[in-house]
């Protein structure tokens, strides 16, 4: 991955079962906590998608795994979107808490290796200070964007832009109905 030589697959997949596998592995956790966990389809969502599932997957699962780590009270939510839709899409996933936030001059720095908001928060929440480096060359690698606007004590959105083919053989591609549910 430092020399950027890692191989992408590139397979047909159904963005829903991307999403329920994010559903599976966090709705016990955000119930535990006590948390509301939310997933919400905006209109104009390809069923079908060409791309790295588990490339995807893994940067939703740091997104998410932050998200539930760092929030205390309220929700996590979940909601993908079409920001184009076509046979092109710009799918942008985008994960909101209303945890404790990111003071605005951290919002650069935790993308950096080993880097954390507050150092206290390594003692507090564990956690190495990677997963976002990670997150964000993956989303790189993939042509993809990572970008989040925060408020401390009011909470943060991450939101991780990846363009994405639909395949070939899906033209017109199949769209999904625009639904919300809590977990
Ligand atoms: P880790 O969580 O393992 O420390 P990350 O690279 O995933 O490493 O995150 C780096 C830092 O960014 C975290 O330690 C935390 O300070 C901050 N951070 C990431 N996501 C959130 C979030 N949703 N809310 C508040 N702080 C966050």
């Amino acid at each position: 991955m430092e020399s950027g030589k890692l191989d992408l697959e590139n397979v047909e997949c159904n963005l829903q079962e991307i999403v329920a596998s994010c559903v599976q592995i966090f709705a016990l956790r955000a119930k535990q906590k006590e948390l509301m966990f939310k997933v919400e389809f905006a209109a104009q969502c390809p069923q079908y998608i060409e791309g790295d599932p588990t490339r995807i997957l893994q940067i939703l699962f740091n997104l998410l795994g932050n998200a539930i780590k760092f929030t205390k009270h309220g929700s996590v939510t979940l909601l993908i979107s079409a920001i184009t839709s076509g046979t092109n899409p710009l799918l942008q996933f985008s994960v909101s808490d209303t945890g404790i936030g990111i003071p605005q001059d951290k919002h650069q720095l935790i993308f950096d290796s080993f880097t954390q908001a507050d150092t206290s928060t390594t003692r507090r929440f564990g956690g190495s200070g990677l997963g976002l480096t990670i997150s964000k060359r993956l989303a790189e690698l993939m042509h993809g964007t990572i970008r989040l606007q925060s408020t401390v004590n009011v909470g943060t959105t991450f939101h991780f832009c990846i363009p994405l083919l639909v395949p070939q053989k899906l033209n017109p591609p199949t769209l999904l109905a625009k639904t919300a549910h809590s977990v």
